[in-house]
C-alpha cells in the first residue's frame, strides 16, 4: 500500500566507526551497537522512504503514545559469517511474517515487506565488519516498532517509527538453568496479546521472574493461564521435554510464541527421525516422568540461546534434578541447526539468505 514504488532506501554513512573500540571477547549480550541503524516512519496512512543512519538517539514528545499505552513490538534475529567471509540471515521472511502479525494485533501498521527485507539486508551489507567468523560469534538484529504519535488518549496512534538496530554478540550461554512451573503466574492469556512479539509480554514477566530468581532458580516455566495444568513456554522461550526418546513441545496457539527456533528444531529433528509431538504438555505426566526416570531432556527453544538445556526443576516446592546425559537431543539439534546458519552444513531446507 506505499505510493514510495521506488523502493529506494537514502544512507548516510557515518565519518567515524566505533568498531575498533569495540573488544569483540568481551561483549556482553544486547550492550554493544553497531555503527547504523535503519530508520522509517509512518504518517498520514503511509511509510516514507527509509533512512540508514548514524546510530543515535532520537526525541519524541514525552506523550507519545508508546509511553502511555505501550504500542511497541520487536524481532529478534541474527546473522552469521561463514569461513569464506559470506554473510548469511536465517528465515527472515519468517520474522517478517510474525512481525506483521504481532503489528496488527497491537493495532499498528504492517510495515511493507521490502522496507523490512530490503532494509535488514542493506544495513547487514553495510556492518559486515562487525559479523564476527567463528561458531557462537553473530549479529544480533533488533527489529522493532513504536507509536511515536502525541497525545495522552487512549487510541491507536496514527504515526509509527520502524527502526532496525543491530548488537554483536558472543555465544549466548546463561549458565546451569534451573526452573521454576509457574503455578500463580502467567505469561498469557487466551485473547491475549501472547503469540505477539509486544514489549509488554516482556514487562508482564519481569517481577514473577525477580520473584524466582530470588528462590534460586533462572527461569519460570509458563502454564496456561485457566488451569496451571500445561506447561507453555520458558522464559522467553519455547520449551521441549524429551520423554524416552520422543520430544514433547506445545502447539502454537493464542498462548504461545511461535517461535522460528522451535519450528526449525521439529523440522531439523524429524529429519533425523527423531519423533516429535506438538500437543498440550501435562505437569502431571512431566512431574510422573521425573519420577519413573523417563524425563530425560528439557531445554528452552529461541533465537538468543538456540538451545538452553535446564539442569532441573521445581514445582509445588518440591525440586526434580534432570540426569546428565551423554548423548543430549538438545545439543545434537543444536549443533545442527547452528551449522546449516553458519552455512557449514547443507541447507536442505532453503532457510538461509546470503546478504
Ligand atoms: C521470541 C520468542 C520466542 C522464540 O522465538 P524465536 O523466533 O525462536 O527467537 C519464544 N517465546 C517467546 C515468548 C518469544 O518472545
Amino acid at each position: 500500500m506505499s505510493l514510495n514504488n521506488t523502493h529506494e532506501i537514502d544512507i548516510v554513512k557515518t565519518s567515524s566507526s566505533k568498531i575498533n573500540s569495540v573488544d569483540f571477547e568481551t561483549l556482553s549480550f544486547g550492550s554493544t551497537f553497531t555503527d547504523h541503524m535503519l530508520v522509517c516512519d509512518f504518517r498520514e496512512g503511509k511509510w516514507g522512504k527509509p533512512v540508514i543512519k548514524p546510530y543515535e538517539p532520537f526525541l519524541l514528545d514525552p506523550s507519545a503514545k508508546v509511553f502511555h499505552y505501550g504500542q511497541a513490538i520487536f524481532e529478534g534475529m541474527k546473522a552469521y559469517k561463514d569461513d569464506n567471509d559470506e554473510v548469511w540471515l536465517f528465515r527472515p521472511d519468517q520474522n517478517l511474517d510474525r512481525f506483521n502479525k504481532s503489528a496488527v494485533r497491537m493495532a499498528m501498521p504492517e510495515v511493507d515487506d521490502w522496507i523490512f527485507l530490503e532494509g535488514l539486508k542493506q544495513l547487514v551489507d553495510i556492518e559486515r565488519d562487525w559479523v564476527k567468523k567463528g561458531l557462537g560469534n553473530t549479529l544480533y538484529i533488533r527489529p522493532f516498532m513504536i507509536a511515536i504519535g502525541s497525545g495522552v488518549i487512549a487510541a491507536p496512534s496514527t504515526q509509527y517509527r520502524f527502526m532496525i538496530i543491530m548488537s554483536p554478540a558472543k555465544s549466548y550461554y546463561s549458565g546451569e538453568v534451573k526452573v521454576i512451573i509457574a503455578e500463580h503466574f502467567s505469561r498469557a492469556a487466551n485473547g491475549g496479546i501472547g503469540a505477539a512479539k509486544a514489549a509488554g509480554n516482556y514487562s508482564a514477566q519481569f517481577y514473577p521472574t525477580k520473584l524466582a530468581n530470588e528462590k534460586g532458580f533462572q527461569q519460570i516455566i509458563w502454564t496456561d493461564d485457566a488451569t496451571h495444568t500445561k506447561l507453555e513456554e520458558a522464559g522467553t522461550m519455547n520449551v521441549f521435554f524429551r520423554i524416552n526418546d520422543t520430544l514433547f513441545t506445545a502447539p502454537v496457539s493464542e498462548r504461545i510464541l511461535d517461535g522460528v527456533t522451535r519450528k526449525s528444531l521439529i523440522a531439523l529433528a524429524q529429519h533425523e527421525g527423531i519423533k516429535v509431538e506438538e500437543r498440550s504438555v501435562y505437569v502431571d505426566e512431566i512431574i510422573n516422568a521425573a519420577k519413573d526416570g523417563s524425563l530425560k531432556e528439557i531445554f528452552g527453544a529461541g533465537t538468543a540461546a538456540v538451545v538452553n538445556p535446564i539442569v532441573g526443576f521445581s514445582y509445588q516446592d518440591t525440586y526434580y534434578e534432570l540426569p546428565k546425559l551423554e548423548n543430549s537431543i538438545a545439543l545434537q539439534l543444536k549443533d545442527k541447526l547452528t551449522k546449516v546458519q553458519y552455512n557449514m552444513a547443507e541447507d536442505s531446507f532453503g532457510w538461509t539468505v546470503k546478504v
